[in-house]
Order: C-alpha cells, then sequence, then structure tokens
C-alpha cells in the first residue's frame, strides 16, 4: 500500500530535502487557468519536494567576487539538473504501484505559456503579470473545450509549496521554509494515490521587518501596496512587486545597482535596459549568465535569509554568521 509516509521516505531517498502534501480542494479557489489539477483533473494528490540552495552559493555574490555560482548550481543546476533527476527517481515508486504521476520541475520558461515569450520571460514575469498571458491576451492558443483553460496552465510553485504545508510567503513574495528560510525552489508531482495531506504552515517566520524592502537593488517591492489571493480557503497577501523594476535589478540594474560587470556606458546601457531583453543584453553587451544572478538574489533573498538566521527560527544552524553584502 502506498502511504504518505512511504512517498515521503522515497522523496527525501530520492535527493528532494523537503516534502509535503496537498489535497486537491485547496486549490480549489484558483482559477482554471493557475490550477495544477487542470493538468491531471483524476488527480487525488499533490506532492510538492523542495530543493535547497546552498548557503556557500551566495558567498561569491556576497564577496562581490564570482557569481557565475550561484547561476550555475544554485538556479539553473537546480531547476534544470537536479529536478528532473530526483523526479525521475521518484515518480517510479508510483508507477510500481500501479498509480500515475505527473512530474513537473520548476521549468515554466521551457513551456508553451500562452502570450508569454518563453524566451525571455520565466515564471516570476508571470507571477507578476497574470494579464499578459491567458486566453484574454494573445493568439498563442486556444481552449480544447469549452471547459478548458487554453494550454499551457502556469501555476505557482510557492502556492503549492504552501497547500502542501512546506511554509509561508514573506512580505518580500518569496516562500519561506522553518528549515532554510527563503534558501529553496520545488517542484510538484500530481497524483491519483491518495494520500493523507499535511496541515498548512501556521505562519509566524516573516515578522514584516521590512529589509527585504530597504535592500532590494532594483527598489521594485511596494511597502504599501499588497497582492492577495485566495486559497485553501485563506487570504494570503504579501507585498506588490514591479516585475520590470525586479527583472532589470536581478540582471544586474537598478536604482541601487552594484555591479561589477558594469565597466563601460554600453554596459551601464544594457544593465538597465527597461524593460530588461535577454536579446538586447546580448546586443548591449553585458555578460549574460553571471549577470543573472549579479541582483536576483541579492535583496530578498540574501536579507531575508540573514534576518531569520539572526532571530534563530530556521533549523539549518550554521557555525559561521552570514553578514552583509560588500559590495
Ligand atoms: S526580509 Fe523581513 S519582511 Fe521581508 S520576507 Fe523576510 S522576514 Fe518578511
Amino acid at each position: 500500500m502506498l502511504t504518505s509516509a512511504k512517498v515521503k521516505s522515497h522523496a527525501l531517498h530520492s535527493g528532494a530535502d523537503l516534502v509535503g502534501i496537498a489535497s486537491p480542494d485547496r486549490f480549489a479557489e484558483l482559477p482554471a487557468r493557475f490550477n495544477p489539477l487542470s493538468a491531471f483533473p483524476e488527480a487525488k494528490s499533490v506532492v510538492v519536494l523542495g530543493f535547497r540552495l546552498f548557503r556557500g552559493l551566495y558567498r561569491g555574490i556576497q564577496a562581490g567576487t564570482f557569481y557565475t555560482m550561484f547561476s550555475m548550481m544554485g538556479y539553473a543546476g537546480n531547476k534544470w539538473v537536479f529536478q528532473p533527476v530526483t523526479l525521475w527517481k521518484f515518480c517510479n515508486l508510483f508507477e510500481d504501484a500501479g498509480y500515475e504521476a505527473s512530474p513537473i520541475p520548476d521549468n515554466f520558461p521551457w513551456s508553451n505559456i500562452d502570450g508569454v515569450d518563453a524566451d525571455e520571460m520565466g515564471q516570476g514575469f508571470i507571477d507578476a503579470n497574470p494579464a499578459f498571458y491567458g486566453k484574454d491576451s494573445s493568439n498563442y492558443s486556444r481552449p480544447v473545450a469549452d471547459d478548458r483553460p487554453a494550454p499551457d496552465i502556469y501555476f505557482q510553485m510557492r502556492l503549492a509549496a504552501y497547500c502542501a504545508g512546506l511554509g509561508e510567503i514573506g512580505d518580500s513574495g518569496v516562500f519561506l521554509t522553518p528549515e532554510y528560510g527563503p534558501r529553496q525552489m520545488f517542484a510538484v508531482v500530481l497524483t491519483d494515490a491518495e494520500l493523507d495531506p499535511d496541515p498548512i504552515f501556521p505562519g509566524g517566520l516573516c515578522d514584516h521587518c521590512g529589509k527585504c524592502i530597504e535592500q532590494c537593488p532594483g527598489c521594485a517591492i511596494s511597502p504599501t501596496e499588497k497582492t492577495t489571493v485566495r486559497i485553501a480557503g485563506r487570504e494570503l497577501s504579501w507585498n506588490a512587486l514591479d516585475f520590470e523594476k525586479c527583472s532589470v535589478a536581478f540582471h544586474g540594474g537598478g536604482e541601487k545597482a552594484c555591479n561589477p560587470f558594469m565597466v563601460s556606458p554600453q554596459d551601464e546601457e544594457g544593465f538597465n535596459q527597461q524593460p530588461y531583453t535577454a536579446a538586447r543584453a546580448y546586443k548591449l553587451g553585458p555578460v549574460l549568465w553571471t549577470g543573472r544572478a549579479i541582483g536576483g538574489m541579492r535583496g530578498c533573498h540574501i536579507a531575508c535569509m540573514a534576518h531569520l538566521e539572526e532571530r534563530g527560527v530556521l533549523k539549518n544552524k550554521f557555525k559561521r554568521h552570514f553578514g552583509d553584502c560588500s559590495c
């Protein structure tokens, strides 16, 4: 018999650091195009796997000397290599027990999300700009039936992680867990195996300190405006994100940018282009892959991680204090 305990043990054995289980009813308040169950309406459980980002990956960015490590091992390596490999191992368990499993790594930029240039815009764009996609906003795709959303649907990993009881969404909009704070990414498995769901996390990690807002190099997080969604019978809210500012800062520009790769006037124009596009970046000259992590993990991630560690609320403890960015 396939039990929740067996599924969780196998998830950890396959390589995940965290695992939680949600029942489908927790997603019922979401529009169909945001609901993972639209991809597998017969699913009886949504299993969410968490993959830690090593704290040491932030060191090169903090030191202002080595940025590639985070881009490769923290971002691309996690989403595009380790998550799929782990999901392959994990999902065998379901098939061997006679159930289906639909594995979904955090790789939405690969998909055919309606109305979004998947090469330029990733998950964050869609998080912050729902009006830019969907059947009302483009001719990219059409519903195959009146009761279905147009392909591809999109859903937020952080909302799935919330429904699976793994943590909460902080004021920054970043998902926080009691194990690692903001340091993880998530993948989802939809299955027709009926498993016991985990309780919703009670909250209390985010104390509204405002450090993510203060330290964002792009001034992209509103100190006052909120984004609100209803899910799992609750109302969740976090501070509104200006995605265009976030995207520019993530790639190394922004109002408070400190970017050692911004050397020439041409670089300055490339890093600060509004909105940021990879194609223009190539033309304008900045180092694209390195640039992707220059600001992306400095503000909301490092500020929040350091703050939660100082408060002593995270389970993953370290002998050495993290400190502030040198740049
Ligand atoms: S930095 Fe402070 S306000 Fe921002 S998400 Fe973390 S705990 Fe919440």
